[in-house]
């Protein structure tokens, strides 16, 4: 009975966890890795045909990306996720792969003028489709049974629509052991979902750390706030950008700008123009304007029976075309934009920054966490006058605005408050999904509370039996730490080090095994060494 971390292990991004019973393996969440975190590449330490089932917590592509890849590579097991989140991987997914597309068929025109062979997309739209049919849509709160030795129940976390966390009850021969996943812990503070639930038994947890290093301030009046800001730029003749996850900070920011309409918080240009320019978060908004009362909390469930739309109001245009896109840019009418990608690595909203960065009348707003590496963790640390967007060099020049709080992860205190909610204290936490500083922050702050806390390393093994790690893993070359290397090359490095971690792998499994057969293989391993140690 073990657990593999194959991602999100001392980063923030690319979650993709594995416990093994009994032979059978069942993979929790399959995130692409973002930002500096993509420094190894996105391809698995294991045979995708070999995992039986996979689990996934909720739909945000650090969690779910990867998917595509993994049946493109051999997966043929289900795909078991709430309703909602299965809904939402659909348009999820299939944006993640036009993205590959586009951003292959740019490189490759690049590299062929370069006489360079062309590049391969990490998945295509049509790996994407074959996601679907594996897909098994479930309830929360039901106990389903998703390989031999694996049940699982899914409760709402509060983080995003059909967000989740994970209870796993595993059972081999006589032993038995029940495992948690936080997924992504939400707080209770955000609009239309429901509050998080808590998790009161388990012997062993997994849980994100994001926020694990940071108490947000106090909860205030985000659509004041918001509103504050929408005004004072307006009236400077500027316009707000909110580079937005497209799927739910843009809806939370759709709900406030709703709100703010309604109470009449921006007096001076009551029907201001808010340009939503992002196909998958109009895809999205639609999901969330569908049937989901089961889902909602009172607030918002309470409009939708008077008949009020939450995520609807005068002045809301929907951009459809890349070109519209564009267009926007020559509109000199102070507005609102919407747009995509949240941490503003790629898509429209690259357009729009490029257009009013170096404005000083315009303001930028952001909503959620920006990781390490993105263009939008530049911006909002603020220690660049220049970015380089579109081959050109723009200046930093207007105002940026981080709003915090309404991020959708718990911060250190909420996640303090949810790992205190277990009656009696796990045998060990693990803590992943944090940047490597504020997991190792958070774990020392677990132990001082007297936790057995631990923060895996990327392809570390740990017995869930014993508690033992079988295998100490390593930390993974995060892309800042290889600039020497080119791009070519380091692939085929990391092809070369996710064949040493499958071969630990295989070393583990053959624990117990007969005495003749394993001198044999430390036989061949070490000819293998011997051959290649020049
Ligand atoms: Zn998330």
């Amino acid at each position: 009975m073990n657990i593999m971390f194959y991602g999100a292990a001392r980063e923030v991004t690319g979650s993709c966890h594995c416990v093994e019973v009994g032979g059978k393996k069942v993979l929790v969440d399959c995130g692409l890795q973002q930002g500096a975190d993509n420094g190894f590449g996105q391809n698995f330490p294991f045979h995708p045909g070999e995992i039986d089932s996979v689990v996934i917590t909720h739909a945000h592509i650090d969690h779910s990306g990867r998917l595509p890849l993994l049946v493109k590579q051999g997966f043929k097991g289900r795909i078991y996720a709430t309703d909602p989140t299965c809904r939402l991987l659909e348009i999820m997914l299939r944006d993640s792969a036009h993205i590959q597309e586009l951003e292959v068929s740019w490189r490759t025109r690049k590299q062929r003028r370069a006489g360079d062979e062309s590049a391969q997309p990490l998945y295509t739209m049509a790996d994407a489709e074959k996601v679907f049919p594996l897909l098994v849509p479930c309830g929360y709160d039901e106990i389903i049974d998703v390989a031999s030795g694996f049940s699982i129940r899914f409760t709402d976390a509060g983080h995003l629509l059909g967000s989740a966390y994970v209870e796993i009850w595993l059972s081999e021969g006589g032993s038995k052991k029940k495992v948690v996943f936080s997924g992504d812990i939400g707080t209770p503070d955000q609009p239309i979902i429901r509050s998080p639930g808590y998790v009161t038994e388990a012997d062993i947890v997994v849980m994100e750390s994001t926020y694990g290093d940071r108490s947000r301030s106090p909860s205030f009046d985000t659509a004041s706030e918001l509103a504050k800001v929408i005004e004072r730029t307006l009236v400077k003749g500027g316009n707000v950008v909110c580079p937005s996850f497209a799927i739910g900070r843009t809806q939370d920011l759709l709900y406030h700008i709703r709100e703010i309409k309604e109470r009449g918080l921006v007096p001076s240009i009551p029907d201001f123009p808010v340009y939503l320019d992002s196909p998958l978060a109009t895809a999205a908004t639609k999901i969330y304007s569908g049937d989901l009362l089961d889902y909602l909390d009172e607030k918002t469930a309470a409009l939708v029976r008077a008949g009020i739309e939450p995520l609807s109001f005068d002045g809301l245009r929907i951009v459809e075309t890349g070109d519209d896109s564009k267009r926007l840019n020559d509109d000199r009418t102070p507005k609102v934009i919407i747009s995509s990608s949240g941490m503003c690595d790629a898509g429209r909203i690259r357009h729009h920054l490029k257009h009013n960065l170096w404005r000083q009348e315009c303001a930028v707003v952001f909503t959620g966490f920006q990781a390490l590496g993105t263009l939008g963790r530049t911006l909002v640390d603020g220690i660049v006058p220049a970015v380089t967007l579109f081959g050109e060099e723009i200046a930093i020049q207007c105002k940026i605005y981080n709003f915090r709080s309404m991020s959708s992860h718990a911060d250190r205190e909420g996640l303090l408050k949810w790992i205190d909610a277990f009656e009696t204290k796990p045998e060990t936490v693990y803590v992943v999904h944090g940047e490597r500083e504020t997991c190792k922050s958070f774990t020392a702050r677990l132990i001082g509370e007297g936790f057995r806390a631990i923060a895996p390393k990327y392809s570390s093994i740990h017995d869930l039996l014993t508690g033992e790690i079988v295998f100490e893993g390593r930390d993974l070359i995060r892309r800042e730490d290889q600039p020497q290397i080119s791009r070519r090359e380091s692939a085929v490095f990391q092809r070369l080090m996710l064949a040493g971690t499958r071969l630990i792998e295989v070393i583990t499994r053959n624990r117990g095994g007969a005495n003749k057969d394993l001198a044999k293989f430390a036989d061949q391993i070490d000819s293998l060494a011997n051959k290649w140690d020049k």
